[in-house]
């Protein structure tokens, strides 16, 4: 069942919070109170500044994705917006599917109107009179108040024809996902969008010259959009002083829930936030296609987690105690990446299924043979399949087996 929408925001009502700030303090069915509380200033502000104006902005934040594979938003939108082809497309990827990610559910519950405006902000900057919002269809309550806010928006004039009669116009389609995890991947949601499988493109070519329906398109996370708004408020060198990013802490932790800290600050300090009792056996970053950590010094940034051998991913900061069986968990994982896997290439069909079953081999008697067949069927999932979910399936497994020493 869906849970209730604050029980999730741990920090509802600090202040300080900058893509947490309504969370429990608005009503998120009200325009007015989205208003009243600095709603489109920013979109007021891209007017003034133009659509280079914006991007140049965006660039100057050194804004990145929050979808997890951290590419400089700014050069996204900028290498779209200069495509000669038209109509340019923006789609807002919300189908939140990584095991253990829940903040852009937390934000579109909480403040629906942000991320309606964020997207009329990105497809002015580079050009789009359409974005598709394709969201996760397990979200009934994000849906419910994104189609209000979408229609309120709409019937204010803030979407649709000459949006604040500045001669902009631009429209929202909902699009609901059907439950598989690959539809998130961004040439995957655009077969999904134009009515045929949810299975991956090759790229290159990159969306932003060859995406949905063939044309320039800008495929933005929830969290990604929704970090634009502060930067055109406040101006990029203000922003960047102090980056706001989400976590989503879940596990052996006293208040699991979204957690909105600056960049910088450690896992531990993340961990006293949240409150654990003791020191974890483990950490699992980035969600079943992350890693597990045990240093809880490392800082939570994207560079500070790669060099930690881990990712910082979607944000996901499952906390593990020694309670947890490490092998069944690892089995989970095996299972989850063989199930959603689409069977399109031969490197992560058949080898999300070997995966699974050396480990369930491993998990009753430890073989050196399936160590090394693990080892080696893992770096041609890796280095071989078309998209992120084989090139990642085998991310968590050799992190445990390296680091955990779960098979020794
Ligand atoms: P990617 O590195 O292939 O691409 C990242 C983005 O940058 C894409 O939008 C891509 O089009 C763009 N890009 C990359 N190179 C480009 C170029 N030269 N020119 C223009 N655009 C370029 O990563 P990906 O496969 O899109 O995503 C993988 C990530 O997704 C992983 O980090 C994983 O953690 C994350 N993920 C998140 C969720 C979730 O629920 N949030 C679910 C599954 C996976
Ligand atoms: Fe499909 Fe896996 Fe290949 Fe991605 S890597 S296209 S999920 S078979």
């Amino acid at each position: 069942g869906d849970a209730p929408a604050v029980a999730a925001v741990p920090q509802a009502g600090q202040d300080g919070l900058v893509l947490l700030r309504r969370a429990g303090r608005v009503d998120p069915g009200s325009l007015d109170d989205y208003r009243a509380t600095g709603g489109y200033l920013a979109l007021r502000r891209a007017f003034e500044l133009g659509p280079a104006g914006v991007i140049r902005e965006v660039l100057d934040s050194g804004l990145v994705g929050r979808g997890g594979a951290a590419f400089p938003t700014g050069r996204k939108w900028d290498a779209t917006a200069r495509q000669p082809d038209h109509p340019h497309y923006l789609v807002c990827n919300a189908d939140e599917s990584e095991p253990g990610t829940f903040k852009d559910r937390v934000l579109m519950e909480n403040d629906p109107y942000a991320l309606v405006e964020a997207m009329t902000v990105a497809a002015y900057a580079t050009g789009c009179p359409k974005g598709y919002l394709y969201l996760r269809g397990e979200y009934p309550r994000a849906a419910a108040r994104l189609r209000h806010a979408i229609a309120t928006a709409r019937a204010r004039g803030l979407l649709g024809t000459d949006i604040l009669g500045k001669g902009f116009s631009f429209d929202i389609e909902l699009r609901l996902g059907a439950g598989a995890y690959l539809c998130g991947e961004e040439t995957a949601i655009f077969n999904s969008i134009e009515g045929y499988r949810g299975e991956p493109r090759s790229k290159p070519p990159f969306p932003v010259e060859k995406g949905l329906f063939g044309k320039p398109t800008v495929v933005n996370n929830v969290e990604t959009l929704v970090n634009v708004l502060p930067i055109l408020e406040r101006g990029a060198p203000v922003y960047a002083e102090a980056e706001p990013k989400l976590f989503c802490v879940s596990g052996a932790v006293e208040r699991p829930g979204v957690y909105e800290l600056t960049f910088g600050a450690t896992l531990r300090e993340l961990l006293e936030l949240a409150g654990t009792t003791g020191t974890p056996r483990a950490v699992l970053l980035g969600g079943a296609a992350g890693a597990f950590v045990t240093d809880l010094d490392i800082p939570l940034t994207f560079e500070g987690t790669r060099n930690a051998g881990a990712t910082l991913g979607s944000g996901v900061v499952l906390v593990l105690d020694d309670t947890v069986d490490l092998k069944r968990l690892i089995l989970r994982i095996a299972a989850f990446f063989r199930d959603e896997s689409c069977g399109q290439c031969v490197p992560c069909r058949v080898g999300t299924v070997r995966q699974e079953e050396a480990l369930h081999r491993l998990s009753r008697r430890v073989s050196h043979e399936d160590l090394l067949l693990l080892r080696e069927v893992g770096r041609t999932m890796r280095d071989a399949s078309i998209c992120g979910l084989g090139q990642t399936a085998w991310n968590a497994v050799e992190s445990a087996i390296d680091r955990l020493g779960v098979y020794e």
